[in-house]
């Protein structure tokens, strides 16, 4: 008999760094049963496109892997450091399925991404070959009953938390570590990133 495919959430970010509400949704994504492992996606620099602020590609999966380490559902993916870029999703997830033949690639984004979808590279092929969980972000509603079959809207608990407010609370000196995954707070602190 044919095994069922592994279900396996694809989250991108740059993750610069990985912080509570990035966890806290992908955790709730597992333990709801809506994927039954979850990926995050690390965003690599592009080279074409100098930001000062994206640190290094290897420390920003350092802390991702230092966030999930005892819960088997997650895995760090340096997948698309490997990829021309910039990389499209399109190319990722299609890249991704042969690579993984064993596992069905379903693309976690926001209201807000989707909102913009349309504008993406080859939406209706990405439509055509992937589920899509569609989460809720401030400021984008969602019409259930508007969405494709394939895409479904997730009602998940939602912590206010972005990587920006993170890497300007630790530059003016302040002590913001209950934001943080006490490992990657500690790498943050071992290293001396996103000092002035
Ligand atoms: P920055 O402030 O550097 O732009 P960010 O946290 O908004 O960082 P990413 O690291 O790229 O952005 O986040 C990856 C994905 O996680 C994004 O698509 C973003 O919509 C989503 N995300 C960001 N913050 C949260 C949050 N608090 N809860 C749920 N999802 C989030």
């Amino acid at each position: 008999m044919e095994k069922n495919p592994i279900r396996t959430g694809i989250f991108g970010g740059t993750f610069n760094p990985i912080h509570l509400g990035h966890l806290a949704l992908a955790n709730y994504l597992c333990e709801e049963n809506w994927v039954d492992e979850l990926w995050f996606l690390i965003t690599p620099q592009n080279p074409f496109k100098q930001e000062q602020t994206l640190l290094d590609n290897h420390l920003r999966m350092k802390m991702v892997e230092a966030a999930i380490a005892d819960y088997p559902r997650f895995k760090a993916s340096d997948f698309e450091f490997t990829l021309p870029r910039p990389s499209y999703t399109v190319t990722t997830l299609q890249k991704l399925s042969e690579t993984y033949p064993d596992r069905e690639f379903v693309l976690i984004i926001g209201a807000d991404n989707w909102a913009a979808f349309d504008k993406w590279k080859s939406p209706e092929e990405i439509l055509r070959n992937h589920r899509i969980l569609v989460y809720p972000r401030p400021g984008y509603e969602i019409n259930p009953h508007e969405l494709p079959a394939q895409v479904k809207a997730v009602n998940t608990p939602l912590l206010e938390i972005s990587s920006t407010f993170i890497r300007e609370s630790i530059a003016s000196g302040k002590d913001i570590r209950y934001f943080l995954h006490p490992e990657v707070y500690r790498f943050i602190k071992q290293h001396q990133l996103y000092n002035k």
